[in-house]
C-alpha cells in the first residue's frame, strides 16, 4: 500500500484536528512576539538554534522518559521509508541538547529557539495538537546564578508584554543523591493514603510517586497537600543551591511562590523547576510556560557530563493570556502606499519597485482592473495613500497622491519627487 492510499478521496480542505492556521493580522502579532523574545535573549548571549521538526524517537524516549504522558501517550511517531522510527518534536529541550551532543560547541553554550511542538492531546481552548514554543537552553554551568538568569529572562519577557496576573512557581526536585530517599518517603506516605487517591493513581502510584504530586484531581490534591515536602528532604548541596536561587530572585525583585507539588511532567529535571501560571485564564490550561535544570540530560543522550537549564513558553497560551488581560494587542503595520495604474504600461512596475527599494511598504493593483476596482483594493489593503497613474498623469509626468486614511484632496506630484514627498508625508 502506498502512503496515503487509504485516505478518503474527499478529505476536507481543513487543518488537522487540534491544529490551527495563523493568518495576518494575527500572524503580525506572532512576529512581534518572537522579535521581542529574540531581542531580549540575544541581548543575554543566547543564539538561535534551528533543529529538525523530526528526530529519532530515542531522543525523546531517553530524554523525557517513556513513562511520561508526553512520550507515552501523546507523541506523534511514525516509521519512515528507511524503516526508522521517528517522532515529531513534542517539546524543545531534547532536540537542542541532541544538537549540543552532536556538535559539541564549547560550553557555556546558550541557545534559543522558536519551534512547533506536537502532542496528540484532546484539543480544547488553549490545548492543541500543534503549539509553538519559545525557549532557551543554557549548557555548561551548574551555578545557581544561571538558574536565576534563566528564570528572570522568562519573567522579564512576560512582564514586558504587560501581563500582570502571572504567578511564578519554583521548586527543587533534588538530584540523584537525595531524590531516591524522598521518592521512598512519598511512596510510603501515598501507600498509607492509597484509598483516597484518584482511581488511576490508586492503581499505579508506586511506579512513579512523583507524578501523583502533579495530578490535578481533587482527590490527589487533597492527599498531596499533606505529603512530605521535597524541600525538607533535599541534600545539603541541593538545599544550598535552591536557597541561592531564591535569594537571587529576591535580589532581582522577581516575585515567586514555592510550589511543593511542582514536579513537571518530564523525567529529565534535577534541582530547580519553575512554571508561570496565568490567573486570567482557565485553570486547566493556565500554564504559560516552564522549565528547569536537567543536569543528567546531556549524558542520557550520549554526551559528556554537562549541566543544563532552560524553559519553554507556549506562544498560543501567552497570547490567550494577553487577550484576557487586554494587553499586547494585534497591531499590523499598515502599507504606506498602494499604486493604482490604469495606463496598462510599465508605470506600476517601476513606481512600486522604486518605492520598495527606497524602504516603503507598497502594494499595487494587477490585471488591468478599472480605477474604481483598484481604489477598492487600495482601501481594503489598509494603505495610507493611493498613488494614481492615469493617462493624464502619464502624459504630464506626475503621480496623483490620494490620502486614504486622512482628509485631503488628491494632488499631483512630479514623478521624480515622489520618494521625497512620501517620506515627508509619512514622517
Ligand atoms: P511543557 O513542555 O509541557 O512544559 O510546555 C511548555 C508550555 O507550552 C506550557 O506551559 C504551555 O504554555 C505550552 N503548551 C504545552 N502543551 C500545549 C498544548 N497542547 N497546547 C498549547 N500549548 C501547550
Amino acid at each position: 500500500m502506498t502512503a496515503g492510499s487509504d485516505a478518503p478521496a474527499d478529505a476536507p480542505a481543513r487543518t488537522p484536528k487540534g491544529m490551527h492556521d495563523v493568518l495576518w493580522p494575527e500572524s503580525a502579532r506572532w512576529e512581534r512576539l518572537v522579535a521581542r523574545f529574540a531581542a531580549l535573549v540575544e541581548g543575554a548571549g543566547y543564539g538561535l538554534a534551528i533543529t529538525p521538526i523530526v528526530e529519532h524517537v530515542g531522543i525523546f524516549n531517553r530524554g523525557i522518559g517513556e513513562g511520561s504522558d508526553v512520550v507515552g501517550k501523546e507523541m506523534y511517531t511514525f516509521v519512515d521509508r528507511d524503516g526508522q522510527v521517528m517522532a515529531l518534536r513534542p517539546e524543545g529541550t531534547a532536540p537542542v541538547v541532541r544538537a549540543y551532543v552532536q556538535h559539541h560547541p564549547v560550553p557555556p553554550w546558550k541557545a534559543w529557539y522558536v519551534a512547533p511542538s506536537f502532542r496528540h492531546e484532546n484539543p480544547q481552548h488553549g490545548r492543541y495538537r500543534q503549539h509553538f514554543q519559545l525557549g532557551v537552553e543554557a549548557l555548561g554551568p551548574s551555578d545557581a546564578d544561571l538558574d536565576v538568569e534563566v528564570i528572570a529572562l522568562a519573567f522579564d519577557f512576560i512582564a514586558s508584554l504587560g501581563l500582570h496576573q502571572v504567578i511564578l512557581k519554583v521548586h527543587s526536585m533534588g538530584n540523584e543523591v537525595c531524590r531516591p530517599g524522598y521518592v521512598e518517603l512519598l511512596r510510603a506516605f501515598l501507600a498509607e493514603h492509597r484509598s483516597q487517591l484518584c482511581g488511576p493513581h490508586q492503581a499505579r502510584f508506586e511506579q512513579n510517586p512523583l507524578r501523583v504530586l502533579d495530578c490535578k484531581t481533587p482527590e490527589c490534591e487533597d492527599v498531596t497537600e499533606a505529603a512530605p515536602r521535597f524541600v525538607d528532604n533535599l541534600c545539603e548541596p541541593c538545599a544550598a543551591h535552591f536557597a541561592r536561587v531564591r535569594a537571587g530572585l529576591d535580589a532581582l525583585d522577581v516575585p515567586f511562590v514555592v510550589d511543593h507539588r511542582l514536579v513537571r511532567g518530564f523525567d529529565y529535571y534535577t534541582r530547580t523547576t519553575f512554571e508561570f501560571a496565568s490567573g486570567a485564564i482557565d485553570a486547566a490550561q493556565n500554564a504559560l510556560g516552564g522549565g528547569g535544570r536537567y543536569n543528567g540530560l546531556v549524558e542520557m543522550l550520549g554526551g559528556p557530563p554537562t549541566p543544563g537549564i532552560g524553559f519553554g513558553l507556549g506562544i498560543e497560551r501567552i497570547l490567550i493570556a494577553c487577550d484576557a488581560e487586554g494587553v499586547f494587542a494585534t497591531e499590523a503595520p499598515p502599507l504606506h502606499a498602494y499604486v493604482i495604474d490604469v495606463t496598462g504600461g510599465e508605470s506600476a512596475v517601476l513606481l512600486t519597485a522604486e518605492l520598495r527599494r527606497a524602504g516603503f511598504r507598497v502594494d499595487r493593483g494587477f490585471d488591468g482592473r478599472s480605477m474604481k476596482s483598484q481604489f477598492k483594493s487600495a482601501d481594503h489593503s489598509g494603505a495610507l495613500v493611493a498613488l494614481v497613474i492615469g493617462d493624464r498623469e502619464l502624459a504630464e509626468g506626475t503621480v496623483g497622491l490620494n490620502p486614504l486614511r486622512s482628509d485631503g484632496e488628491q494632488r499631483d506630484i512630479p514623478r521624480s519627487d515622489i520618494v521625497d514627498e512620501l517620506r515627508a508625508l509619512l514622517s
